[in-house]
């Protein structure tokens, strides 16, 4: 019999090696994989699943929307698409801001960074470690050298510099200078925090000098840290503009680009477009995350959950520093254990996820119980030295 696993191996392109499981079915925190064994799910399809899966809310928005209207393309207006883009400018405080809705986390980068190109200035500035998506041009923005190398060369003009480093930031920026494209918390780099005066910095350095700061929220947005966007967490935090996806459909596909002031208006028609963005059913999924975070209260949930997640890892020998906000946190493991801890959780039936080879990343869906938590918390002990020891196997 072949297996789900062989028969991926036979018809996907390989550009994320071997799946770790098949999985079947979810609920909540909980999936099942094609076996039937469960477990409980703290990465959340890399910080996607803000409901957990198969939420009524969410499951009811989509297939009443497509069961009315699915799609329409871009030449026309639905309720769902403005109703959204009100609702996210509404939720950022903003009452000049446009949105550009697209599917994904790299194409709402893209769209901002095309807005930059528009202000007759060429030149942006990213950070080191950050991570804003694959395409051409969120690779770009993007400083890891393996990602970016085999696909040189890319858009140019990207100055990398160190991340939480305001005198970099100082050095950087000038009149020839777009924008500065930041993560609030980088995610993909291991859940890395600034310190609380970094962001204020950057904005005043980039407005100074005449620059956008925006702010790339695709990870840290829509209540994964406890507030709805991470910069709001901060005083004095203004971007002019913020991209946004991953939680934002609750595991539809979308992105969105929002954009005030000035930058509101600097893409004009036939500067960039997008069959899909904007789709009904996308959108519908999108409100009704949005409508389930505030009445669950999930923003609430988001930081008493992440309290406890973080005590508890905290808590565990081989866990040296516990790093994020709210539902977002990162483990610093006193050895390079990691991708073997992420394995003897999966056996033990814990679905975590390795940044790096001593970092482990935590990003559950915002309604994971207490007892979950507390599952694994108990857990936790056997797979830390489970992993120790298969790492230390492994080395000769
Ligand atoms: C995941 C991520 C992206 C890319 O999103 P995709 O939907 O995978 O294209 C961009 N920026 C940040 C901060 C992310 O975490």
């Amino acid at each position: 019999m072949t297996t789900l696993q062989e028969r991926y191996t036979g018809a996907v392109m390989n550009t994320f090696g071997p799946p770790a499981l098949a999985l079947a079915r979810g609920r909540g925190a909980h999936v099942w994989d094609t076996d039937g064994k469960e477990y409980v799910d703290l990465l959340a399809g890399i910080a996607v699943n803000a409901l957990g899966h198969a939420h009524p809310a969410l499951v009811d928005a989509v297939t009443t929307q497509l069961s009315t209207l699915g799609h329409v393309s871009n030449f026309f207006a639905t309720e769902p698409q403005v109703s959204l883009a009100e609702r996210l400018t509404g939720l950022l405080g903003w009452d000049d801001a446009r949105v550009f809705l697209s599917n994904s986390g790299a194409e709402a980068n893209e769209a901002a960074f095309k807005l930059t190109r528009r202000t007759g200035r060429t030149r942006v500035v990213a950070a080191e470690g950050s991570f804003h998506g694959r395409t051409m041009g969120a690779l770009a923005l993007t400083s890891k050298a393996a990602y970016r190398e085999p696909f040189e060369p890319l858009p140019g003009e990207v100055t990398f510099v160190p991340f939480d480093d305001v005198s970099a930031l100082e050095a950087a920026v000038d009149e020839t200078v777009a924008a500065v494209v930041l993560e609030p918390i980088q995610g993909e780099a291991g859940v890395v925090v600034p310190a609380p005066d970094y962001l204020a910095a950057a904005q005043r350095i980039a407005h100074d000098h005449g620059a956008l700061l925006w702010l790339d929220e695709v990870q840290t947005g829509i209540g994964r840290t406890g507030a709805w966007f991470a910069h709001q967490l901060l005083e004095g935090v203004a971007p002019d503009v913020v991209t946004l996806a991953k939680g934002l459909g609750g595991g539809m596909p979308i992105g969105a680009t929002v954009a005030r002031g000035g930058a509101a208006t600097l893409l004009q028609p036939g500067n960039h477009g997008t069959t899909f963005g904007g789709n009904p059913v996308a959108c519908a999924a999108a409100l009704a995350v949005l409508d389930t975070i505030e009445s669950e209260s999930l923003l609430a949930a988001s930081v008493q959950r992440g309290d406890q997640l973080a005590g508890l890892l905290a808590r565990h020998t081989g866990v040296v520093e516990v790093t994020g906000v709210g539902l977002m946190r990162g483990a610093e493991l006193d050895g390079p254990y990691a991708a073997q801890a992420v394995a003897a959780a999966r056996d033990a039936g814990f679905i975590l996820n390795a940044t790096g080879p001593t970092r482990l990343r935590l990003v559950p869906p915002l309604v994971i119980t207490s007892d979950d938590l507390d599952a694994l918390d108990a857990a936790l002990p056997h797979v830390l030295d489970t992993a120790r020891a298969a790492a230390q196997e492994s080395t000769p």
